[in-house]
């Protein structure tokens, strides 16, 4: 074994060979990997080889196209066939609900150029005559995907990296991670010691241990997953092509053809964990025993779906173990706190996401930066909320959940309440209903009496709408409370504060007593961040963002490193918030507070650290309604105080509350866009619109090289806000925006405009059609609808209100 390499790689499944080669192809040709069994020992060995571009992210899709279109090129490189079955895939509806998610999926897969359709249950059938029809009422079809060999599939990843310079080490344990001073690894092995740069844990079933040997605690679990092999089926005797694989939503069921019978499998209601506690270290090349007493009722299903399936007996069934984070989505990238360490696990579909996983992986690595925006599989989506009791309870209820189609305003019940701010029954007790976000509970909508604090799951409108209708209105008409305990704050202090602020942000650095609107780029000039930040003296920051990307933007900061005088710190758990907003909102803020908070007092973007009534406070003037808006921040022990203190002083000045959904509607006629929706790593300042808060003519910024040669040479696309048509649903992100029939933009986000009376759309459209007026079409749930360009917000263009 070599004594050192730039990587080592842990873990010899389809994720780590995939790491290895591209590191490989990245030109770390001295990357090593190190396996303790056998290639392919832990879950992958015995996976069903499906392959499929599914996702409801559109850049995981993407990622999972490009995996599949590797595997020709790792077959031509190594000479070792993948097994290759590439018969595409059909989903089938049996609800409304499911056939909407269909249509979604459709209309997301043209942008992504992805060949997808609906087709009739009599298309479907021809492509797969083992399905009983009568049980479904459409189909979608798309040409990407089938199945591979596992085995077949990881020998060539492994072979084309050994290719490439990369080495492959079986039978070798690691055993432990010690880092020295420069931040490099002594591996540990029973066969001696590899240094290495950088170590990468692809360790799957084993991950989580993996984690501990560097001190931390992975939200990684492992399920038990049965599937079927029958016997050969009369029915595809004779067939020429294979049917298509074959995902029924209704049954929770897949199936797919293996020789001359199928494969079908389960993700049944009431999974099991498997080795909660702890991976055995022997466990290799294993399964583990039937239980199909347990499963018999779902795989019942799937033979009344597939009646063919029931006539013929079952050859051999297979139970394996194989991982999942709590949201399903793998777990990737460098993690806060310890260098040169990076994860590629929970992993749940390797042969869909494998190779993608490895080429972000391997850019990340070598050039710093995974080249796109893939926050919903990077490891940081997850901060310390995501404990292993969280986990414990996440893991089952996404695996039930593996084949249930999600709705746009579906809130899963698993694990909650679980962060609760201090306020949290009182707000129930006014009609919330909750979301969850890192964690933390918040308000979605008030449910008025009468109504039900709950919601049908639908891609149409709700009856929560004429509900946030009316909190619309009212913070339009009087004034509102939104708790903004669930943004992201964070503490930025000491003497270096403000030096060090001006490199990481691409903002002017605010003077004591103002706030400004605060971009954060990457060196490549893509938004990593679009936060506010107050400057509360000369060496005291309070910087406030997406409550979601927390842990994201603490390890950014980290990553930036702060210098001995600066302290960073997050004020998640220290910090708690209202946002009040509306025509009324100053009336109601003078009354809790002895300064003058008159307009020319304290204007748009000043701040103060003054009492509210009983709390000691930061106040800001700001908001994200349009309206004019106060932001009020204290500690959780004075937060109750402060809410009675609001209302009291709100109650004969029509005080309504408002959650999250108002806010979105709120926002987009303002034409607002938010970080993670609208403004993520793909976009730039030039194409966000953000680039009116950059300061070009800073020395020293991360990303100012690439901002400045954005802005000489123009963004290639811009964010717009779109009227779309009305129907009964609105856009709900990624759907192709079409000019002519061609797709040339997708959309971020959207929302009903309770003021202004529309159905709008945010999304990119390229510079040269980002006109007034210009008129798309937007396929929403199969219907085209014209989506029509507004320059200006549809809200007070003029931002009158905002400054009154
Ligand atoms: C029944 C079943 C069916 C499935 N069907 C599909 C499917 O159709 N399509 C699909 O995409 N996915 C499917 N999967 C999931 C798929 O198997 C996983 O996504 C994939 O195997 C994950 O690969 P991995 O490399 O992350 O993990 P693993 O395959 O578990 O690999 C981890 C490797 O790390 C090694 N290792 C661990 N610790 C150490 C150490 N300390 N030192 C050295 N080496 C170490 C292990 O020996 C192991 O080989 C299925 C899984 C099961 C169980």
């Amino acid at each position: 074994m070599k004594a050192s390499a730039r990587a080592v790689v842990i873990g010899g499944g389809v994720v780590g060979a995939s790491v290895l080669y591209h590191l490989a192809k990245a030109g770390w040709s001295d990357a090593l990997l190190l396996e303790k069994s056998e290639l392919t020992s832990g879950s992958t060995w015995h996976a069903a080889g499906g392959m499929h571009t599914f996702n409801g992210e559109a850049n995981i899709s993407r990622l999972q196209k490009y995996t599949i279109d590797l595997y020709r090129e790792i077959e031509r490189l190594s000479g070792q066939s993948c097994g290759l079955h590439p018969n595409g895939g059909l989903m089938l509806a049996a609800t409304p609900g499911e056939l909407d998610s269909l249509r979604l999926i459709c209309s997301r897969a043209r942008y992504l150029g992805m060949e997808t359709e609906m087709i009739s249950l009599g298309e479907a059938k021809n492509l797969n005559p083992l399905i009983d029809t009568s049980h479904f009422i459409g189909a979608l079809w798309r040409a990407d995907g089938g199945h591979c060999d596992p085995s077949g599939t990881t020998q060539a990843y492994a072979k084309a990296a050994r290719m490439l310079g990369a080495s492959v080490e079986r039978f070798t344990r690691v055993q432990s991670l010690a880092q020295r001073r420069d931040g490099s690894w002594d591996v540990l092995t029973d066969k001696g010691t590899v240094h290495a740069e950088h170590v990468v844990n692809c360790a799957g079933l084993w991950a989580r241990e993996v984690g501990h040997l560097v001190g931390i605690e992975l939200p990684v679990l492992a399920m038990e997953h049965h599937y079927l092999l029958t016997e050969d089926i009369p029915e595809l005797a004779g067939r020429e092509r294979e049917i298509v694989n074959t995902t029924d939503y209704a049954g929770e069921i897949y199936m797919r053809q293996e020789r001359r019978g199928a494969l079908i499998g389960t993700y049944e209601p009431h999974g099991i964990a498997w080795s909660p506690l702890k991976t055995p270290d022997d466990f290799s090349m294993q399964l583990l025993p039937d239980d199909f007493e347990r499963l018999a009722p779902y795989f019942e299903v799937g033979f009344k779906h597939f009646p063919a399936l029931g006539r013929v007996g079952i050859r051999k069934a297979v139970n394996g173990p194989f991982t999942f984070a709590p949201d399903g989505n793998p777990l990737v990238g460098p993690v806060r706190g310890v260098r040169n360490y990076w994860v590629a696990c929970a992993v749940m579909a390797g042969f869909s996401q494998g190779g993608g996983i490895g080429l972000v992986l391997s850019r990340w690595m070598a050039e710093g930066d995974p080249g796109q925006d893939i926050i919903s599989m990077d490891v940081a989506r997850f901060g310390a909320f995501a404990t292993p009791k969280y986990t414990s309870i996440k893991v089952p209820e996404n695996y039930s959940r593996r084949f249930r189609l999600a709705y746009p305003n579906e809130e899963l019940p698993a694990a909650r309440p679980l962060r609760r701010s201090p306020i949290y029954e009182q707000l129930k007790a006014a009609g919330a209903v909750m979301g969850a976000n890192f964690g933390l509970e918040n308000a979605l909508w008030f449910a008025p009496p009468g109504v039900a604090p709950s919601e049908t799951p639908t891609y149409r409108r709700s009856e929560a709408f004429p509900v946030v209708r009316e909190e619309c209105l009212a913070v339009r008409r009087s004034v509102g409370i939104y708790e903004t305990t669930n943004y992201g704050k964070y503490e930025v202090t000491g003497r270096g504060a403000r030096g060090w602020l001006d490199r990481v942000f691409a903002c002017r650095i605010p003077r004591p007593g103002r706030l400004a609107l605060a971009p954060m780029l990457n060196p490549a000039g893509r938004i990593v961040g679009d936060l506010s930040m107050a400057c509360l003296a000369e060496d005291r920051f309070m910087i406030v963002g997406s409550g979601f990307a927390e842990e994201f933007h603490m390890r950014w900061f980290w990553e930036a490193q702060p210098p001995a005088d600066v302290l960073v710190r997050s004020s998640a758990s220290t910090l708690a918030g209202f946002s009040i907003a509306g025509p009324r909102a100053r009336e109601l803020v003078q009354r809790l507070v002895r300064e003058d908070l008159s307009a020319g007092a304290f204007r748009l973007f000043q701040v103060r650290e003054t009492a509210v009534g009983f709390a000691p406070a930061i106040l800001t003037r700001a908001g994200f309604t349009g309206e004019l808006g106060y932001e009020i921040w204290t500690t959780p022990d004075y937060f109750a105080a402060l809410y009675e203190d609001v209302r009291a002083a709100g109650r004969d000045l029509g005080l309504v509350h408002f959650g999250g959904r108002a806010l979105s509607s709120l926002r987009l006629e303002k034409g607002y866009g938010s970080f993670n929706k609208d403004f993520r790593p793909d976009f730039t300042p030039g194409e966000t619109g953000l680039d009116r808060f950059v300061d070009f003519d800073k020395p020293d910024f991360t990303g100012r090289a690439a901002v400045l040669t954005e802005r000489a040479a123009g963004p290639r696309r811009r964010f717009v806000i779109m009227e779309v048509t009305d129907a009964d649903a609105e856009v709900v992100g990624y759907e192709s925006i079409t000019k002519d029939g061609a797709a040339v933009g997708y959309v971020t986000s959207g929302a009903y405009g309770h003021c202004v009376g529309k159905s709008l759309a945010a999304g990119y459209v390229p510079t040269a059609l980002a006109r007034e007026g210009t008129r798309f079409e937007i396929d929403v749930l199969g219907e085209m609808r014209t989506a029509t360009v507004r320059l200006e917000p549809l809200y007070d263009p003029q931002g009158l209100r905002l400054r009154s």
